[in-house]
């Protein structure tokens, strides 16, 4: 499995000239199975609070973490969950709702099935997906008080909401502290808070799917924003010749196909942009447009496998480098 890393483009991109600008902090760490670049003007106790709180939502997010709440309510089928549980997956089973299951926190089952979090990837055979594929549905958790319940054989995964709660919670939590500008990339997710000191707008890259370390188009804008990108090539194992990536279709419990490389959903609530991201992924062009003239929240970019960009009109009005399609209203 290869895991490219397009935060680093994300960060040298961040900005133009930056000579003049006042101080920030900035740091780099490894944490929700991605890495993660902090840049915050404020002092170290600012970065250092974000740290922290990074560490303590994927202590209950993670899949894999023996410790962590999910792994205990994948396990016993029941947890008492903490508020941000509580929070991210009262979020995640109306995203479901609302992208009538393109996006789906069931999905674990058929994770593990091709292997995605265990490094030993496979492709399960047709009898087992059938036999997975009934486990997948939010009408199989439910929640009463505190106390997270699942039905048998099911397993929630929050991996493809998680990274854009946490960039989401941690900008409120330095707002809180009073500070007024940052900007944090969790692996394809970046989040904004403010303008620059200097004023100069923020310069975020946009993945080259075939060559993730370069910009295919870049978004420049000023103030608080999320921009999340959801894209094949970011976890992919090849087999056979054939290339199998990291979204599925909860529908056919295979990862999907159709002509999209990579969505970016720009929005202010970076929860929603996450989540999004991975359900206009799953739907496909035609029906990601179609639900995007549906919505008022949030503006998106797709590249195809044939390196066109499509973007919605309030992105178009953002990007630049290459030529791009605009989807209107
Ligand atoms: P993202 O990069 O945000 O699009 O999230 C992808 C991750 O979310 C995958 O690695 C899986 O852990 C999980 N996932 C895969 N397919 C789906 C889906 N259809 N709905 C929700 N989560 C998914
Ligand atoms: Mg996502």
């Amino acid at each position: 499995m290869k895991r490219l890393l397009s935060f680093v483009l994300l960060f040298c991109l961040l900005c133009t000239g930056c000579a003049a600008e006042s101080a920030f902090v900035s740091t780099e760490m490894f944490a929700m199975d991605t890495y993660i670049s902090l840049r915050v003007w404020g002092d170290n106790s600012d970065l250092s609070d974000v740290i922290t709180e990074i560490r303590i939502l994927e202590k209950q997010f993670s899949v894999t973490d023996e410790e962590s709440d999910v792994y205990t309510l994948n396990q016993t089928g029941s947890v008492k969950a903490s508020s941000n549980l509580l929070e991210l997956l009262d979020a995640a089973v109306s995203f479901s709702e609302r992208t009538d299951g393109a996006f789906d926190p069931t999905i674990y089952p058929l994770v593990q099935a091709w292997g995605f979090t265990t490094q030993e990837q496979r492709v399960p055979s047709q009898k087992e997906l059938d036999s997975l594929l009934p486990l997948v549905g939010t009408e199989h958790l439910s929640v009463e008080g505190d106390i997270v319940t699942l039905d048998s054989g099911v397993q929630i995964d929050l991996g493809g909401i998680a990274k854009g709660y946490t960039a989401q919670k941690c900008t409120e939590s330095l707002v809180i502290r009073g500070v007024q500008t940052a900007i944090l990339s969790l692996g394809g997710n970046v989040q904004t808070l403010g303008t620059k000191p200097d004023g100069e707008p923020w310069v975020v890259g946009i993945a080259d799917p075939d060559n993730p370390s370069e910009a295919i188009a870049v978004v420049s804008f000023t103030g608080s924003m999320a921009l999340v990108t959801s894209g094949g090539y970011q976890r992919y194992f090849e087999q056979d010749g054939t290339r199998y990536h990291h979204i599925l279709d909860p529908k056919t419990g295979c990862p999907v196909q159709n002509e999209l490389a990579s969505v970016t959903v720009l929005a202010q609530d970076g929860t929603l942009a996450d989540a999004l991201s991975t359900a206009l992924f799953v739907m496909g062009l035609d029906e990601a447009s179609a639900f995007w003239r549906e919505s008022t929240d949030f503006e998106a970019v797709f590249i195809t496998k044939d390196r066109e960009i499509y973007a919605t009109e309030g992105a178009a009005a953002l990007l630049s480098g290459g030529e791009v399609q605009v989807i209107s209203r």
